[in-house]
């Protein structure tokens, strides 16, 4: 079983490339962002609750995106593996994460962290608001809270995976292909 954390800050390209790692080795696709969209849109108490954090860039609570992800996990117990896309974004998620995998059996493979300057994070970010609607993609003060609390609470997981051997950081910036292509050099090795 191979399990993928795809890591980076918002904008790197973890949803983009995400699917071309499904394809090469027929993952399944976990995206946390993903799964509050669709809590928001169906009008849950879980989705209410919070898009009140995501519209203005803070991270939901830890409690809320664990559980989510561990019914994820007990729905797809036949899965050859998993691509984590945006999760974890906290240490404390990390750990969860560690616990939910050992009790099915596999660990975490890999953590692919995709490297990206910040103003390139920035115009990705503004361009992809104008065509997906998301208004946390409109909006520069709230993209600029996003990585800060990228920076600030996320960032440090590096040094959670680093010492266990599973940290990769892989060149963000250039054409799609070619960073798929680094992936899948990296991932080809796990
Ligand atoms: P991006 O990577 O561009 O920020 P996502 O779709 O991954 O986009 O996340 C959008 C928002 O959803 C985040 O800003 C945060 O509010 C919330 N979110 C997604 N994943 C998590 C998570 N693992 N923990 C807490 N909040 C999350």
């Amino acid at each position: 079983m191979l399990n993928l954390v795809l890591f980076g800050p918002p904008g790197a390209g973890k949803g983009t490339q995400a699917e071309y790692l499904i394809e090469s080795f027929g993952l399944n696709h976990i995206s946390t962002g993903d799964l509050l969209r669709s809590e928001i849109a169906g009008k849950t108490d879980l989705g209410l609750e919070a898009k009140k954090f995501m519209d203005k860039g803070e991270l939901v609570p830890d409690a809320v995106v664990i559980g989510m992800i561990k019914s994820k996990l007990d729905s797809n117990k036949d899965a050859k593996g998993f691509i984590f896309d945006g999760f974890p974004r906290t240490v404390d998620q990390a750990k969860a994460l560690d616990e939910l995998l050992n009790n099915n059996g596999t660990p975490v493979s890999g953590m692919l962290s995709l490297e990206v300057e910040k103003q390139e994070l920035i115009d990705r970010l503004m361009l992809r608001g104008k065509s997906s609607g998301r208004a946390d993609d409109q909006d520069q003060s709230i993209i600029e809270n996003r990585i800060n609390v990228y920076n600030e609470k996320t960032l440090p997981l590096i040094e959670y995976y680093r010492p266990q051997n599973k940290h990769f950081g892989i060149n963000g910036m250039g054409s799609i292909e070619d960073i798929a292509g680094r992936l899948k050099a990296v991932v080809s090795k796990l």
